[in-house]
């Protein structure tokens, strides 16, 4: 069994670093007019990213010609940058300039087929350059949207332990204590640290990278993702496809956590006032109550569509007025 491992990660400003080589870069306007004259490097071709689909990552691909390739932003740039870099065999730097997912750490990357997402193989960065400083800065609203991805643990591990009692794991996706242990320990560090985060100080984003980077390497070594995506995911994949304006993940997967640690009977208050210290928006703009309620009505319907691993949501039975007095319950 091969497990992969974190990319080689540089933390530096980004004045430090120059690369004279031809490059395709990957980006959006927005950041790039923020990054440009601090990176010394020579774009030799710049894209515009706005949708994770395969036939726009394909599109790039055959496009794309330079010696080297650039992700610069949040999870969408990078994760594209990641697909064309492999795909083209080229070397890849990835610049992070917002902490919204941990697309800048893992191998693969996350494209909308048919109404779910599903990771291809692609590659991990072969340089992770981050600045902290320029972190800190990122817009607030986004700001520290990966820590929703790291929140998940919350119920995520609640549904895989979920599965473990009911038989239904896989044969390699047993449940490990250790594992559950760290993963719990991670979780813990999210919530202790979750105002320091949600200020967004240099040691805030410290904390949050690490964290990132301790839950992508306890994901390598149990070789699946189980500990972090459950029901909270299956609800956003499932949410998407009502949406009519784009969402931030961050934001979805926080009101996934809310509704779905809530249908465990867990006690979901806590996460309620981590999220709101992070700063991270679990009412997103956009998604409407009649859109939660579809969602939720027919979660059960669509992680079998999907064959998603098994969760909660595989198993309660939410009724109308079940999904209402949910959405009262934690949203008020
Ligand atoms: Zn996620």
């Amino acid at each position: 069994m091969k497990i992969p491992s974190l990319p080689e990660i540089e933390r530096q400003s980004l004045r430090k670093w120059n690369d004279k080589r031809s490059a395709v870069v990957f980006t959006t306007e927005q950041v790039w007019d923020l990054v440009k004259d601090q990176l010394d490097i020579f774009p030799h071709q710049k894209f515009y990213v706005a949708e994770a689909t395969k036939p726009t990552m394909d599109h790039f691909v055959n496009q794309a010609e330079g010696e080297v390739v650039y992700g610069i932003g949040g999870g969408l740039a990078i994760d594209t940058a990641k697909y064309v870099a492999a795909h083209l065999k080229k070397s890849l730097f990835a610049v992070p300039t917002v902490l919204s997912t941990d697309a800048f750490l893992t191998d693969a990357t996350g494209v909308r087929i048919n109404g779910c997402v599903r990771y291809l193989a692609s590659k991990s960065p072969d340089l992770v350059l981050v600045d902290i400083d320029l972190l800190c800065r990122a817009p607030i609203v986004m700001r520290t949207n990966g820590a929703a991805d790291v929140l998940s643990i919350a119920t995520g591990m609640w549904d895989w332990q979920y599965a473990q009692d009911t038989g239904k794991n896989p044969s390699n996706q047993m449940i490990e204590s250790h594992a559950v242990e760290i993963g719990n320990a991670i979780l813990k560090n999210l919530i202790k640290n979750a105002k320091e985060i949600g200020n967004g100080t240099a040691a805030g984003m410290k904390v949050l990278f690490d964290l990132l980077c301790l839950e992508v390497q306890l994901c390598y070594l149990c070789g699946h993702s189980r500990l972090e995506e459950g029901s909270e995911h299956h609800f956003v994949y499932s949410l998407e496809n009502f949406l009519n304006e784009h969402a931030l993940h961050g934001d979805l997967v926080g009101l996934g956590i809310l509704l779905m640690s809530a249908l465990q009977d867990q006690e979901w208050q806590p996460y309620q006032t981590t999220l709101e210290q992070l700063r991270i928006n679990y009412r997103p703009p956009g998604v409407t109550e009649k859109m939660i309620i579809n969602t939720l009505v027919g979660l059960s319907a669509y992680v079998k569509e999907h064959q998603l691993p098994h969760t909660i949501a595989a198993d309660r039975n939410i009724t109308t007025d079940l999904a209402i007095s949910t959405i009262e319950e934690v949203l008020g």
